[in-house]
């Protein structure tokens, strides 16, 4: 099938890593990125065992490694690890997903990073400032429509572009998004060495979670880089779009809807980066002085406001030249910080399933059906484990995702 294409609607984390997987195997395809460049869209991602295979399945060689490199160095223990608001630590779990490396094992990531990287050497396929509007499948081709009234046509149309996916709204229409009601803050403190020095040796763990007596909670994750980001793409890609990153430590504010401190707390949309920062204070007010002195630290510009909604896992449906990947079929809350890592995990799954199609070891929609089927298998239990209400609690390992330690 030399003239197959793959069009894929979102250049988020799985959109760009399908785009890798399948350059590498040699399949075209174009990706259509509302966004008109990779724009700030989170801080630091937690990597599991699962996004880091996909990682290494789809990247070239050097833009893996550039991947390792430019991750958190690793930290003492890779565990989600539960203090007190006085910094006294009550419990640790670890995280979920395949065993990691033992060497160098994936930590973390800069998502902004990440998505530079895997957008190296794409430049003539990603199509930036243009919003997927809804598709026809014709049963042979699928024609995909585009906010400039324009159209593009291919084999394969895949839905990476989000939990508030089109493509999804017009294949599964019954597919329904959850408001958890939970909100939360996202900011980031520049980590110097100096206030490095003031904070407990727990929130340099794995991801570090605190919760005061109101319900108030603050997450933390320490984003290092393993070597400067200029250097890193200096040394294995030069002339790379990825810019520099300074180290941080990401502190972000849960709101739990159902606790004192959520049903306080205003309307995060309407209120100033002054009044979130303030919000901030509010929530660590009267924690151990390190906890709460850290907030003095926060960037005011780095702080935006974020609402958690999942996705329902859905029945099986019946495979066509439309599929999706990520957040556009399992959504989940940020509870295992497994979201990003099933979707790299889905971007490997479909490349591998495309490229044998490609190849004719399978009929096209066989392949389509057995990726989708395994995706359901293994990762709507992680959609479930994360939003179920024991999700935030130590004691909390849920049966049916793999554990490592455990399994
Ligand atoms: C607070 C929070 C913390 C998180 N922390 C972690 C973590 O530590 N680890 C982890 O694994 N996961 C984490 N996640 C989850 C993770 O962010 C998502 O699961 C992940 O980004 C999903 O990747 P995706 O490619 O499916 O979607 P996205 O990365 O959201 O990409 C979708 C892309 O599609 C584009 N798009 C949307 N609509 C259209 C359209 N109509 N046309 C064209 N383009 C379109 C968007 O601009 C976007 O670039 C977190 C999520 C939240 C909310």
């Amino acid at each position: 099938m030399p003239s197959f294409r793959v069009l894929i609607a979102g250049g988020g984390i799985g959109g760009l890593c399908l785009a890798q997987g399948l350059r590498k195997a040699g399949v075209d395809c174009t990706v259509f990125e509302r966004a008109p460049d990779i724009v700030r869209s989170g801080y630091r991602l937690h990597m599991n065992g699962a996004g880091g295979r996909a990682l290494k399945e789809c990247l070239p060689e050097n833009l893996y490694e550039l991947y390792m490199q430019t991750s958190r160095t690793t930290p003492r223990r890779e565990v989600f690890v539960q203090l007190d608001h006085l910094g006294n630590e009550l419990g640790a779990r670890p995280h979920i997903g395949p065993p990691n490396d033992p060497v160098r094992p994936h930590t973390a990531v800069n998502r902004r990073t990440l998505r530079q990287i895997m957008a190296v050497g794409l430049e003539d396929v990603i199509r930036f400032g243009t919003t997927v509007t809804g598709y026809e499948d014709d049963g042979d081709r699928v024609r995909v429509h585009l906010d400039d009234g324009s159209s593009a046509t291919g084999d394969v149309l895949v839905a990476a572009d989000g939990i508030n996916s089109v493509i999804r709204r017009q294949l599964l229409p019954g597919v329904k998004i959850v408001e958890t009601g939970d909100r939360g803050l996202y900011t980031t403190a520049p980590l110097t060495d100096d206030l490095a020095a003031t904070l407990p040796e727990a929130l340099f763990d794995g991801f570090a979670q605190v919760l005061g007596p109101d319900g108030a909670m603050i997450v933390y994750g320490v984003f290092q880089p393993r070597r400067p980001i200029a250097e890193a793409v200096a040394g294995l890609a030069p002339g790379a779009r990825v810019d520099p990153v300074d180290p941080y430590i990401m502190v972000n504010l849960g709101v739990v809807a159902d606790s004192p401190f959520g049903r306080e707390t205003p309307d995060l949309w309407q209120a100033s980066a002054g009044e979130l920062h303030d919000l901030m204070r509010r929530a660590s007010s009267g924690w151990h002085p390190a906890l709460a002195g850290l907030v003095e630290h926060i960037d005011d510009s780095s702080i935006f406001p974020v609402a958690v909604r999942r996705l329902e896992p859905t029945d099986p449906w019946t495979a066509t030249r439309v599929t999706l990947l990520g957040d556009a079929i399992h959504a989940m809350p940020p509870s295992f910080g497994a979201g990003a890592n099933s979707a790299l995990r889905d971007a490997a799954a479909l490349t591998r399933a495309l490229t044998t199609a490609v190849d004719g070891r399978a009929p096209l929609l066989s392949a389509i059906a057995e990726y989708e089927a395994e995706m359901r298998a293994e990762v709507f239990p992680v959609l479930r484990a994360s939003a179920d209400p024991r999700a935030y609690d130590m004691d909390f390992t849920p049966v049916d995702v793999p554990v490592p330690g455990r399994d």
